[in-house]
């Protein structure tokens, strides 16, 4: 942003209809009051669960989102798994204004692995013993750049950390996009050869037992 000229507050809470922007101090309290004019504006709004599923006691956390043991199950409703956005993580430090944890795609994939092992082996009447590693692999696109990083675990602490920026992520992103479509047109999730490159990079879906 800082490259772009785009300046940002923090720890901000945005009030309806013109841009009133409440500044926060650490505890919460108010520290600055601004009006700031704009052209484009774009807020992202606190994410909760959907109403399907928002006030089930047990089922869900104060924000509407699954909570889940482990192995991805609900403990007071074993029969319902979670995965992806709708599950609960805590945060991952308390901040002035709640934020949520940062879900990405491979991080769930990870999740669905384990949630998929899970439940093969309640057929099987075994109990479930697979836990998702979190890790997380992202290539982000900016357009005509990107950024691309491993997180292995995406929450910290992390024993992996690694990011790099430039034209070159833009690119890759359009032919993951072309593989990712092709192998999940053809049925094949993981084919071999990419489980072979990501288990030699240390990035792996399954926590070992
Ligand atoms: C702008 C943006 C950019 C991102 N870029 C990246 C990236 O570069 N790399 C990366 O790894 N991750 C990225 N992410 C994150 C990633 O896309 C999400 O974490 C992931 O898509 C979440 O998957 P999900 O299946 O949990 O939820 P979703 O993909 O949100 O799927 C939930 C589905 O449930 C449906 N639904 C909602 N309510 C109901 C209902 N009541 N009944 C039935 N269906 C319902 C929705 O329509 C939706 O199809 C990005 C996210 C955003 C928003």
């Amino acid at each position: 942003m800082r490259e772009r000229h785009i300046r940002w507050i923090r720890n901000a809470k945005v009030e309806d209809g013109v841009m009133h922007v409440l500044e926060l101090d650490e505890d919460g309290k108010e520290k600055k009051r601004h009006e700031v004019a704009f052209k484009y504006s774009m807020m992202l709004p606190a994410f909760k669960g959907i109403d399907a599923v928002f006030g089930i006691e047990w089922l869900t956390n104060p924000r509407g989102f699954i909570t889940i043991d482990a192995h991805q199950r609900n403990k007071a409703f074993p029969s319902v798994f979670a995965v992806g956005v709708c599950e609960a993580i805590p945060p991952v430090q308390a901040t002035p204004v709640p934020t949520g944890t940062p879900k990405t795609g491979y991080m769930i994939e990870s999740m669905v692995s384990a949630t998929a092992h899970n439940i093969r082996s309640l057929l099987e009447g075994k109990d479930p013993t697979e836990t998702a590693t979190w890790n997380a692999v992202c290539l982000a696109d900016f357009g005509d750049t990107g950024i691309t990083f491993v997180a292995l675990p995406q929450i910290p602490p992390r024993n992996v950390n690694w990011i790099s920026e430039g034209k070159w992520v833009h690119l890759a992103k359009v032919a993951f996009e072309k593989y990712f479509l092709r192998k999940m047109r053809a049925g094949m999730t993981e084919p071999v050869f990419e489980r072979l490159v990501m288990k030699a990079l240390g990035i792996t879906k399954l926590k070992k037992p």
